[in-house]
């Protein structure tokens, strides 16, 4: 099974690198596919470029076997919707299952993507739990948690796509926008991310270095 990990990765961070690593070893995954958004239908114009935005995620995950940047979103022109890049990637794996992966915030705000119910039509949805966030679920996911919901990772194999699994994963309280705002602010966001991404934030003088 493939795992399909989409972001701004504005930037990547040890809140979206260690969860994937959990993940990726809980659920004896292939690959997971780090996937940048274009153009993110649901947030402002990211503050680096999608050029940079790679450059951090191919620096991040240098080195970790079984961890692959993939660019196709920054190749297709218009909004990054997720059900057109899993269906991309079911013409390029058309014989391996795809586990879409998400933090409990992003699944949260499901019900607003593009086409959403098709989604479980091309993944199992993978939801690892990020710190602070609720759990009750709003009205159109109710029904979806309740029909899909699996309790045990080999329940997957038991279709090849369709099915939801909450993973706890290690709580790191990390976001893109603080490293943001702390770098913005002249703090050194050390240790929230690797160094070679921060190096690179530096040389680049991303989001208002000082
Ligand atoms: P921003 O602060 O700019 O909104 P972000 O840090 O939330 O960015 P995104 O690139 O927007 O990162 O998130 C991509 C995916 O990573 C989403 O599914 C999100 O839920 C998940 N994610 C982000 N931060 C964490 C975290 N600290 N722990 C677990 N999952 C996370």
């Amino acid at each position: 099974m493939i795992g399909v990990y989409g972001g701004t990765f504005d930037p990547i961070h040890y809140g979206h690198l260690r969860p994937a690593l959990e993940i990726y070893q809980r659920l004896a995954l292939t690959q997971i596919r780090f996937i940048p958004a274009r153009n993110p239908p649901h947030r402002g114009i990211p503050s680096a470029s999608a050029e940079q935005r790679m450059a951090m995620l191919r620096l991040a995950i240098e080195g970790q076997p079984g961890f692959v940047a993939d660019d196709r979103e920054l190749r297709r022109p218009g909004p990054s919707y997720m059900v057109d890049t899993l269906r991309s990637l079911r013409e390029d794996f058309p014989d391996q299952p795809l586990a879409l992966i998400l933090g409990l915030d992003a699944f949260l705000g499901l019900p607003g993507w593009n086409r959403w119910e098709q989604l479980p039509d091309l993944a199992h949805l993978i939801v690892s739990r990020r710190p602070g966030c609720r759990s009750r679920w709003p009205e159109p996911l109710e029904p979806f948690v309740r029909s899909r919901m699996v309790g045990e990772p080999r329940e997957l194999n038991t279709g090849p796509e369709g099915r939801l699994l909450f993973l706890d994963t290690v709580q790191l309280e990390i976001s893109a926008t603080a490293i943001r705002t702390q770098i913005a602010e002249g703090d050194d966001p050390r240790f929230l991310l690797p160094d070679t991404v921060l190096d690179y934030i530096r040389r680049e003088g991303l989001y208002g270095i000082v």
